[in-house]
């Protein structure tokens, strides 16, 4: 018997153990493979930016950009997280909102939400980074982004929640949940095994919390599998990245690596096979990744590949913004999933903002967008 299990030892569930854990919970977190073995693992980089993410998710944003800078201080341990400013960069004007004359009423929700952020003209941008292509008339550019290091982040929210009392099991499958009678949520393990959770669930498996939710609550949790393809190419001479740059209608976000490669990515999928968890580089999303790149960097347009990676899947929704809600019908099993790429860099606000609510039994404000309801999840009983 345990107050809580947390099942998934990915960043989320990590974050949320050690956050349980620093409130005096009982926690027990359960992890199928081991630590960081999901999204939150790979090579490269993660972006921390708040920068053109959907309005729904910048309370979320900001508390985690307020969060991010202090805890390699508070865990003990080094997350890798380095604050260099995002530039999203706007060319062409097209219709909606990617296009440049949409700038000001973005920075207007950007700053009313609390994330800093001003316009930059072209004379501007060539002075903050060399080498943009020339059709860019704009950048938006928030100082407090940046990017981490997403394995040693993961790890080190284990590491400081072992240190207050948590415990971490990994190579531990779970099969299935089962409401007790007592409010209680008993997890089968895939060993036959099984252990209560008196108080709650908190269900962080990613790609596996739709299966698990079918099984254990009859829910079909609209989400699907998708491996983004990051490629990774060498800095020509003299190439220097000042801040990350994303594009405001291509593909593509470009950070430098630890190893002093240039990291391109974006959003788009290779291949993916969510049966055996492998994924296939797919030769189509490199040209596109190299053409958006040449678009927009032309000095890396002829930079040599020297590796090309899909192995890790996340999950996403149709609406492009996570589930962290209760289960109906097990109101003590919380699920946070459906991330579509922005997982990680709202996790140590998500954990935050989960753990008030395990703990205190009231929603918080910043989780109300992220309801099963508004994608019509429903129960197949
Ligand atoms: C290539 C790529 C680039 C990305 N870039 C960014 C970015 O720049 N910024 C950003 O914010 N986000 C980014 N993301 C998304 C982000 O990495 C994820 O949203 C985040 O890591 C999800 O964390 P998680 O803990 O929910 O899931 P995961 O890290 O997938 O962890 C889930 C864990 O649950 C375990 N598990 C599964 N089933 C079971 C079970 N039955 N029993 C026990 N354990 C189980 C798994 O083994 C896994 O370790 C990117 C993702 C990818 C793939």
């Amino acid at each position: 018997m345990v107050e809580y299990v947390v099942i998934g030892g990915g960043v989320v569930g990590a974050a949320t153990a050690w956050s349980l854990a620093s409130r005096g919970a009982e926690v027990t977190l359960l992890e199928a493979n081991e630590l960081a073995s999901g999204a939150s693992g790979g090579p490269g980089r993660r972006g921390v930016r708040a920068n053109g993410r959907d309005l729904r998710e910048l309370p979320l944003a900001r508390r985690a950009l307020e969060l991010w800078p202090e805890l390699d201080g508070i865990l003990g341990a080094p997350t890798g997280y380095r604050r260099n400013g995002l530039l999203r960069v706007y060319d062409v004007e097209i219709a909606g909102v990617s296009g440049w004359q949409s700038l000001p009423a973005r920075v207007q929700a950007q700053r009313a939400a609390g994330v800093p952020c001003e316009i930059v003209d072209r004379a501007r941008l060539d002075e903050m980074q060399p080498g943009i292509a020339e059709q860019v008339r704009f950048a938006l550019y928030a100082p407090n982004d940046g990017t981490a290091d997403h394995p040693a982040t993961t790890r080190a929210f284990a590491k400081a929640a072992v240190e207050l009392g948590a415990i971490i099991i990994e190579q531990s499958m779970v099969d299935k949940l089962a409401a007790g009678r007592d409010g209680s949520v008993v997890v089968h393990l895939a060993t036959g095994d099984r252990l209560r959770a008196t108080r709650g669930v908190i269900l962080a498996a990613n790609r596996s919390a739709p299966r698990l939710l079918g099984d254990s609550a009859g829910l079909s949790l609209p989400m699907w599998e998708k491996a983004t393809q990051i490629t990774f190419v060498t800095a020509p001479p003299g190439f220097t990245l000042n801040h990350q740059i994303g594009h405001s209608r291509r593909s593509l976000s470009v950070k430098m690596t630890d190893e002093g490669h240039v990291m391109l990515s974006g959003g788009r999928p290779g291949g993916w096979d969510p049966v055996s968890g492998v994924g296939t580089p797919d030769p189509e999303v490199l040209r596109s990744t190299m053409a958006d790149v040449a678009a927009t960097l032309p000095a890396l347009a002829d930079a040599e590949v020297v590796a090309v990676d899909n192995s890790r899947a996340d999950t996403s929704t149709i609406d492009l913004i996570p589930v962290i809600d209760t289960v109906p019908g097990m109101e003590s099993v919380f699920v946070a999933a459906g991330w579509s790429g922005h997982g990680f860099a709202l996790a140590p606000a998500v954990a935050e903002a989960l753990t008030t609510w395990a703990l205190d039994g009231t929603r918080p404000e910043s989780l109300r967008p992220f309801t099963l309801d508004r994608l019509g999840a429903a129960s197949r009983n």
